[in-house]
This record gives structure tokens, sequence and C-alpha cells, in this order.
């Protein structure tokens, strides 16, 4: 089935007479038979529920994997892969990584007993420099958040295999509509559901999707079930109920930030635009062979510093100003004012998430504000 058909239908089973949109099941625990069995083929919530069932089985489909866990935020998520490592096992990650991964694996992780290297991966022989014979795990977020760098998942990916280590890849950003990592040569697939999967700003989740059910995605299963840092029946219900109108919503969202990276590229008042379809992004071509369109972010960075770049933000009245993504409506963000001090992100940097909203009324927004 093509992917829009699979948004609607895919994880969904309806049977004769039953209501076309799933219900919520809020019971913690399922009726067993007289001889202990589990007819419903669930036990207790922590473990399993039937929104839960069905929204991994959709996020599995959506992303070409074998297995999904789902989880109540994209920290969590990410905490269940790191979690099934073990003390001194070494991870290679990006330099410009979503700074919550960053502070999960500095923070925690570290403390914890895992070795972390953060590397360029755009530079493949750099990689290769780093891994040791423990490199066990090469985390790849791409396009990277709020630089927009894009890393070539095969390339990586065979370096990676060639020492034995998995990839993971945090495909929050494109989602499995621009992008599919586990055709890439990936192992997992994760996502903060809470931006585009959600799509509406109102819901927290993650999840890690698989190739295979064994080795490190068992630890992932385990962590899950036996942690509980799972998301409630109404919030997998609402989470499967937004993801029918994914497919549309993503092409809105790469139309209107192709178009707004374009006209924003031109404007006397921006230095840079960092947008991967932009044909002098550094690594469009690679975008343009594993993403099948462009995303719906893009950062510039504003003539006139830091104080120019608040004074934008001050100014736009349709454009929210807030954080996070992926939502319908516009949100933007100065960036190293909510990152670590030590942030090498551009003091100048606006990050957009451009929402669905009609694309002249954003632009219009936009060239009101930066004059
Ligand atoms: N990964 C990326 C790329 C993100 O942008 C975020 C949140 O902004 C996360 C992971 C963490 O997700 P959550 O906020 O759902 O824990």
């Amino acid at each position: 089935m093509k992917v829009e058909t699979l948004a609607v239908h895919a994880g969904r089973t309806i049977e004769p007479g039953d209501p076309v949109s799933n219900s919520i099941v809020l019971s913690t625990v399922f009726q067993k038979s007289a001889d202990g069995s589990l007819p419903s083929g669930h036990l207790y919530t922590r473990h399993s529920n039937p929104n839960r069932e069905s929204l991994e089985a959709c996020l599995a489909e959506l992303e070409g994997g074998a297995v999904a866990a789902a989880f109540a935020s994209g920290s969590a998520a990410s905490m269940a892969v790191f979690h099934g490592l073990s003390h001194d096992d070494h991870v290679i990650a990006p330099q410009d990584i979503y700074h919550g991964t960053r502070v999960l694996l500095d923070k925690l992780y570290a403390r914890w007993g895992l070795r972390i290297s953060y590397v360029d991966l755009t530079d493949l022989s750099a990689i290769r420099k780093a891994t040791t014979d423990s490199t066990r795990l090469v985390w790849i977020e791409t396009p990277s958040n709020p630089l927009l760098t894009v890393t070539d998942i095969e390339a990586v990916a065979n370096v990676a295999h060639e020492v034995g280590a998995l990839v993971a890849v945090d495909n929050t950003w494109p989602t499995p509509i621009v992008q599919r990592p586990l055709t890439l040569g990936a192992d997992m697939s994760i996502h903060s559901t809470t931006k585009y999967l959600g799509g509406h700003s109102d819901l927290l989740g993650g999840c890690v999707v698989a190739k295979s059910p064994d080795g490190l995605f068992e630890h992932v299963r385990e962590f899950q079930t036996k942690g509980g840092g799972v998301p409630s029946p109404f919030d997998c219900w609402l989470l499967r109920r937004s993801i029918a109108t994914l497919p549309y919503r993503m092409r809105a969202h790469c139309d209107n930030a192709r178009t707004i990276a374009q006209e924003l590229s031109q404007h006397p008042n921006v230095e840079t635009v960092h947008y991967p379809g932009l044909s002098q992004h550094p690594q469009h071509a690679i975008a343009k062979r594993q993403m099948a369109d462009s995303g719906g972010m893009l950062s510039f960075q504003v003539r006139g510093g830091r104080k120019a770049a608040f004074a934008v933000v001050s100014k736009v009245k349709l454009i929210a100003h807030a954080t996070s993504l992926g939502g319908v409506e516009s949100l933007i963000e100065h960036r190293a004012s909510v990152e670590d001090p030590t942030t090498s992100t551009p003091e100048n940097l606006l990050r957009l998430s451009v929402g669905i909203e009609n694309v002249e009324d954003i632009l219009a927004d936009l060239m009101v504000a930066l004059g």
C-alpha cells in the first residue's frame, strides 16, 4: 500500500459491526480465562494496551520496520536505546545533536558509564578515526537541529557496520514521509512523536522503530514494559488519529518551507538560510538522494547579530514565539538562548518551524518583522 493509505489504515483492524474509529481502552487490567490465558492478548497496560498496540503496528509499517515501541516522550524513547547499552560501551554522536539528547548523554549516561564521542558526521574519516573496539552505537540526526546539516545515512551505516556498531537515526524532523532510515541501512529510527507525527502541539510522545525485534530492541522493549515510561491510551489514540493526515500535512510543511527558504535567501537583512532544499546547501546532493522532500524546518541568520534576531521575534504576529516544532502552526525561536551557554549555535540564528497556514500569510508576517 502507498503511504497515504498506510497512514489511514496501518495497525487498525475493524471487524463488521465495530466502530469505524477505534475506541479508547482505559482499563489498566484485562480479564484472564479460567486456565489463566489471555483471550485479548493483554494483561496489564504497562505491558501492552490495544491503543498502544495499534499505534506501534502503524509506526513500524510507516518506517518499514519489524517492530516499534511507543514511549511517553521522545526523550524517553532515546533513553530506552541508551539504556540498552552497557557500562564502558562507546557511542558516536553528532556534534550538532539536538541539545536535549546531548544533555541526556552528558548528564545521565556519561555518569552511568557510557563513553561518548561527538563527531562531525559529514566526515566519514573522522567517524572511522573515532571508532574503538567498544563502539556499539552511532547516533545520527539528519537534518540536524538547528543548523540543518545533512548526514549521509547509508555511508555512515556502512562505516558503523564495519566495526560491528548499530545505527540509530533520530528521524523526528523529516518523519517517515520524507526519510526512511531503515531502508538506508540504519537499524533503528527514533522519534519525538510530540512533533510532526502528533502534529498539533497537543500531545507528548516518542517511539523506537527497529529493523529486528532481536538484540538492542529487546532491551528497548524491556525498558518500556518494565520501566513503564509509556504513553496513556488516550495519547496513543490521539497520535494514531493524527498520523492519518501526516502525509498531507508534511506536503504542506515542505512546500511552505521551500518557498520561505527561497524568499529569505534573497532578503537583504538575512545573512544565511539553512535549508537542505536550497541548491547552495552544502549537502544538497545527499538530501536529494535520501529525502523524498526537504522538510518543514529551516533556520536563518539575521544581519545585525543577536539584537536584530530578537527584534524579528518580537515583531512577528502570526508566527508564535515558542519552542518545539512540527505543529500545524508556525513557530519561531532564538535557539542559542535556550541551549547551553557553551553552545556553538550562532547568536543571530532563528529557527522556524513552518506551519501549514497559507504561505503568503507566513511570508507577509516575516517580511514585516525583517523590515
Ligand atoms: N529529538 C529531536 C530532534 C527533538 O527536536 C526533540 C524535542 O525537541 C526530542 C528528540 C525530544 O522529544 P520530547 O520533547 O518529546 O522528549
